[in-house]
């Protein structure tokens, strides 16, 4: 005898999560609905294939527990997609909208790399630094095979290139559950090839590969040096190619800077669409912090958002630790998250200032004043002339960057500006650093003369290990 569960079970069990597996909860958590309750387990159903998917792989244990925990019950649990048959009737696939399931028929069984349902254009932050990529990345997923093909993205590390990739699928997979998709990394490619010359099945392992519609594979920097494995993506490449099948590719360098890959394959690459993401600027910065923080349920304003973006400048991985960071530090300390605790949750960040006590804003603002050959009572005063405005926004820039002063403390020592006027002026210093020489090299040298420590010097954009890149960009 099956039974409707309580309907209180829902916020009961994310609410355990929450308190208890805070790492894996998701906004998108609130929109599984418990179902039956039939001999000793609860169905939990998911509307969206991906998420059943990943649910199902990397969930089930803590919503066993949960689940177990606030009914008081041993309960299994079980995730079911929306129009899957009761338990029993069918063995499940792995897609499971029934669109998606006529698709999985034909799927070559490879051992794919599980797409993550947080890895979707819907929670991916547009700016300068990707918006050619972003746009690139929805025209291949709407007409893929029809647009840019090979699609090329290369980039430094946790730039975004595998959400792009996986937002692909996932719009690819929504859009047409009949697409035949592969996508894989490259070492698993590589890993499966191996496979198949030492058992034998290489013609299988062909036929798979060349039998998708899309191909994406992931950090073909991979392929260097392993000249076998090149010489059989090549085929693959082409085999795809020619018969109009889409291919996506990341590297985390441009094709002719991939070391030791072969001229036909670097020309492959380079005949399609090949893009280059780069470091995310302050205000995009912003933005994923606040998308992020929404993605794992945790309360951020725009003050928080916008101090976690300026102690926080390397790459969005690194952004995504410190928000990780200040979650598992609110919910260890019950403290709710504010300014205290998110400063607490910094202090040792990579970028942020090795000492409180090391750099002063009177410091600060007098190595500007001298290194711009201006005088202190001008910054400090109300004065807009451009001689003046540019030395008084390096000087806020530098306090954000070296002190733990909000921008309101900034701002009034500053003869009394308000927060926003901070926040512009270290979003301008932020831009025109990285194209004006001149400038970032200005502030190198000042931060020198404050005795910076090498880490924080080198963590702006413009000096850090990205910086080949901007070179090349010209
Ligand atoms: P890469 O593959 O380039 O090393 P990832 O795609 O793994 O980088 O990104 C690292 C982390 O940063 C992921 O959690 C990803 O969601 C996040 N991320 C990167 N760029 C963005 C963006 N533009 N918007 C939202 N999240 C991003
Ligand atoms: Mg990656």
């Amino acid at each position: 005898m099956s039974k409707s569960p309580d309907p209180n079970l829902k916020s009961a069990i994310n609410g355990y999560l929450r308190r208890h597996h805070a790492e894996i909860c998701r906004h998108w958590f609130d929109d599984i609905d418990p179902g039956e309750i039939g001999g000793g387990v609860l169905n939990l159903v998911v509307h969206d294939p991906i998420q059943l998917r990943y649910l199902q792989r990397s969930c089930a244990q803590q919503f066993t527990e949960a689940a177990q925990s606030v009914t008081g019950r041993l309960l299994a649990i079980k995730f079911v997609g929306a129009e899957e048959p009761p338990p029993g009737s069918a063995p499940s696939t792995p897609m499971l909208d029934s669109s998606a399931r006529a698709a999985t028929a034909t799927l070559p069984p490879i051992e794919q790399t599980l797409l993550s349902p947080d890895y979707t254009f819907e929670t991916f932050v547009v700016g300068p630094c990707n918006r050619l990529a972003h746009a690139a990345a929805l025209a291949v997923g709407d007409r893929p095979g029809r647009t840019y093909n090979p699609f090329f993205v290369h980039g430094g590390v946790g730039l975004g290139k595998t959400h792009l990739l996986q937002a692909i699928c996932q719009r690819l997979l929504r859009q047409r559950a009949s697409t035949v998709l592969c996508y894989v990394s490259c070492a698993t490619f590589a890993d499966h090839f191996h496979e198949a010359v030492r058992a034998g099945t290489v013609a299988d392992f062909r036929g798979k590969f060349r039998s998708v519609d899309v191909l994406v594979v992931d950090d073909i920097h991979f392929l260097s040096k392993r000249d076998q494995t090149q010489e059989e993506f090549f085929h693959t490449f082409n085999a795809l190619y020619q018969a109009g099948k889409q291919l996506v590719l990341s590297s985390d360098a441009a094709p002719s800077d991939i070391p030791d890959l072969e001229n036909r394959l670097v020309s492959r690459f380079n005949s399609g669409l090949v893009v280059r993401m780069e470091r995310p600027c302050f205000e995009t910065r912003v933005n994923i912090v606040r998308t992020k923080a929404e993605l794992h349920g945790m309360a951020m304003d725009d003050t928080l958002g916008s101090f976690i973006a300026t102690r926080v400048e390397g790459n969005v991985r690194e952004l995504e630790g410190a928000l990780m960071k200040i979650r598992l530090m609110a919910s260890a300390s019950g403290q709710p998250i504010g300014m205290d605790l998110v400063r607490e949750s910094l202090r040792d960040h990579a970028a942020a200032p090795s000492g409180e006590s090391q750099h002063s804003i009177q410091d600060i603002t007098e190595s500007v004043v001298q290194f711009f050959n201006v005088r202190l009572t001008d910054i400090l005063g109300k004065r807009r002339h451009k001689s003046i405005a540019l030395p008084r926004q390096v000087s806020m820039y530098l306090a954000r960057r070296l002190t733990r002063l909000s921008l309101e403390e900034i701002g009034g020592y500053f003869g009394g500006r308000d927060h926003s006027t901070v926040l512009h002026a270290i979003r301008t210093v932020e831009i025109k650093r990285q194209s004006d020489e001149a400038l970032s090299r200005g502030i190198a040298t000042i931060e020198r003369a404050l005795g910076v420590e090498e880490s924080v010097a080198t963590s702006s954009p413009d000096s850090s290990g990205a910086g080949h890149q901007l070179e090349r960009a010209g």
